[in-house]
């Protein structure tokens, strides 16, 4: 059993909290409790935002050149309940390749606001370099916020749709 930040019971056969439709267990699991490597960008990325919800600092700074100091990334993530990630495009980032881009949106609430809570957006192109077979994250740009399909799964998690939803 791992609890999240939201102080929500998860258990690694639940659904990856990267989107991926998988196990967590086989999904991001391995790669956070360092048993296997992202062979793709994009999966070192969803590995990160996992890293986000289950509060890994270790496996942030391990995965990133030039990492910030862990405090910054703590106080970054401190107010927020990281609800969703979708991934927006990608660049390159194969096995085949040595870099690579990610666009991508993670979704979050804060935790001191009262219900409802505004669903917020963390939009960021970020780019990936593999160094010695290793994926590493280099640097992310902030983007403006996207508009979610009103008619999609709300990005807040509640299984309405988003114009039912935080649309409101
Ligand atoms: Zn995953
Ligand atoms: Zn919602």
């Amino acid at each position: 059993m791992i609890t999240t930040q939201n102080n929500q019971q998860f258990t690694a056969q639940d659904a990856c909290p990267c989107e991926s439709g998988k196990p967590f267990k086989q999904c991001c699991e391995p790669l956070l409790e360092g048993r296997s490597n992202a062979d793709t960008a994009s999966a070192l990325m969803r590995s990160r935002f996992c890293a986000f919800v289950f509060q890994r600092w270790d496996y942030l700074s391990r995965t990133a050149l030039n990492s910030d100091p862990n405090e910054e990334i703590q106080q970054y993530s401190a107010d927020k309940i990281w609800c969703s990630l979708k991934i927006l495009k990608t660049k390159k980032g194969s096995e085949k390749d040595t870099s690579g881009e990610v666009e991508f949106v993670a979704f979050y609430q804060r935790q001191q606001e009262s219900a409802p809570k505004t669903l917020r957006q963390h939009h960021e192109h970020s780019h990936f370099q593999k160094i010695d077979g290793l994926w590493y994250f280099t640097q992310g740009l902030a983007m403006d916020d996207i508009k979610p399909d009103r008619n999609g799964n709300c990005p807040c998690g509640s299984g309405k749709k988003y114009k039912k939803c935080c649309a409101q």
